[in-house]
């Protein structure tokens, strides 16, 4: 399985069979749209946010497509995890069924106001995270709660 991505669409096949896949592959559609068969893209959920609804606080998409890679690349795992973002409280990304949800909100840091995202694991709230600095934040839960 091959799941194909852009910034605001997250599409998969399936049952492509082995020999058929590099035919595939050289279509022209994997030039303009990113390939991944990461784990954390198969169970990622996110709203349209505020590129394109007026309700949203943060960009939401570009947001949890850059936590997903990032993760891709620092914990490494077979086994997906649904990462679920909502844009804002209204909630749209289905954040509280997520093993990880995400709002977008804002919170004040040393007085100057940030992007940031409260944070939901397995639908308990249990922060509110700048946006600047979520990547490291999700890692570390990750791993010390063996989600990893
Ligand atoms: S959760 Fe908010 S930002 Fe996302 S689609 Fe719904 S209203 Fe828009």
């Amino acid at each position: 399985m091959e799941a194909v991505r852009s910034g605001f669409l997250h599409t998969k096949t399936f049952n492509v069979p082995e020999e058929n896949l590099n035919g595939l592959l050289d279509d022209e559609l994997f030039e303009r749209y990113g390939i991944s068969n990461s784990p954390y893209f198969e169970g990622l959920m996110a709203c349209q946010g505020s590129r394109t609804c007026a309700f949203g606080v943060i960009e939401n998409k570009p947001d949890a497509i850059k936590l997903a890679n990032y993760l891709s690349e620092r914990l490494p795992r077979e086994e997906p995890i649904r990462m679920h973002w909502s844009g804002c409280a209204k909630g749209c990304g289905q954040h509280g069924a997520g093993d990880i949800g995400f709002v977008g909100t804002k919170m004040k840091v040393n007085g100057e106001v940030k992007l940031a995202v409260d944070v939901f694991l397995k639908g308990e709230k249990i922060d509110t995270v700048p946006l600047d600095s979520l990547h490291k934040y999700i890692e570390e839960l990750l791993t010390r709660n063996g989600l990893s």
